[in-house]
């Protein structure tokens, strides 16, 4: 595996793999890897030629308040990871690198990045598109792989792709969890052993509205009261949001019929943790 830190080695590496015909899988990540990130890669292993990864904390999608300066790191043992999971390329450029000085160009989706996390979060799905949307010109993938534990990422990503007609398929891969269901997450790394513990509320709460829908109830309305009640009986936890939604549109919705996605988002202590469910009826 190599390790560079400029676009200009990215190109050189990506254009001499497009000359010799060879596809190229890519896997964008903020580092502290886990298996949902490992599960990525080798997934991109298994359908491309060659494998693009990068670690690249992106302040853009950060908000003023936000954990950007103890966002977890580990240069050393992603690095590890990385190999260890087939990957050929490995890009961990500074925010230097990637942006630069003066005026800045960003990439909107308007709508899809307003709700849910992007109500929380003002212009965190703005600073994700652009900076999603300058790796795929310097990496230039076939195929790019996003896990489904960023639901709406995976939505505005999409999005994007097409709007602006990149040329890059992108395949959203199932979220990799802790035995005891909590979706793996860097910053699972913030949580104490007791706050570790309330924070299998979220994917209980998630299953419990799964089941509610899967015994016949309509009313989407029941099922957002249903993990609100679960997640309740948990101290020390606030609730964000909790969403039944279009899988598509990401409108709330009112009566469940045909395929729904249950939208977690809570805060336990100061870690902030969001979850998702796909369902259908
Ligand atoms: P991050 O480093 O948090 O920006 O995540 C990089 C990529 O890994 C994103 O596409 C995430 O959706 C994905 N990812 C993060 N956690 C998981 C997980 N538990 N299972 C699957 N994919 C994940």
């Amino acid at each position: 595996m190599r390790t560079v830190a400029t676009v200009a080695e990215v190109r050189a590496f990506t254009e001499a793999l497009r000359r010799a015909g060879r596809s190229i899988g890519f896997v964008p990540t903020m580092g502290y890897l886990h298996d949902g990130h490992l599960s990525l890669m080798r997934r991109a292993r298994e359908e491309n030629d060659a494998v693009v990864a990068s670690i690249f904390v992106n302040p853009t999608q950060f908000g003023p308040a936000e954990d950007l300066d103890r966002y977890p790191r580990d240069a050393e043992g992603d690095s590890a990871k990385c190999a260890a999971a087939g990957v050929d390329l490995l890009f961990m450029p500074t925010a230097q690198e990637m942006y630069g000085e003066g005026p800045t160009v960003s990439v909107t989706v308007d709508g899809l990045s307003d709700v849910l996390e992007g109500a929380v979060r003002p212009g965190h799905f703005r600073g994700v598109a652009t900076v999603v949307a300058k790796l795929f010109h310097i990496v230039t993938p076939d195929r790019a792989y996003f896990g489904q534990k960023d639901y709406q990422q995976c939505v505005v990503i999409k999005r994007m792709v097409r709007g602006l007609d990149l040329n890059v398929e992108i395949a959203v891969q199932p979220t990799v969890r802790e035995p005891d269901g909590l979706a793996m997450s860097s910053r699972n790394v913030y949580l104490d052993n007791e706050q570790r513990r309330r924070a299998t509320s979220l994917y209980r709460a998630l299953k419990a509205g799964e089941e509610l829908a899967r015994t016949g109830v309509r009313e989407a309305e029941k099922v957002r009261q249903k993990m609100r009640a679960l997640l309740l009986q948990e101290k020390d936890l606030a609730i964000d949001y909790a969403e039944v939604a279009d899988p598509e549109t990401l409108e709330p919705l009112e009566a469940l019929s045909g395929k729904a996605v249950l939208l977690l988002a809570a805060r336990v202590g100061a870690t902030r943790l969001i979850d998702n469910l796909l369902i259908e009826r």
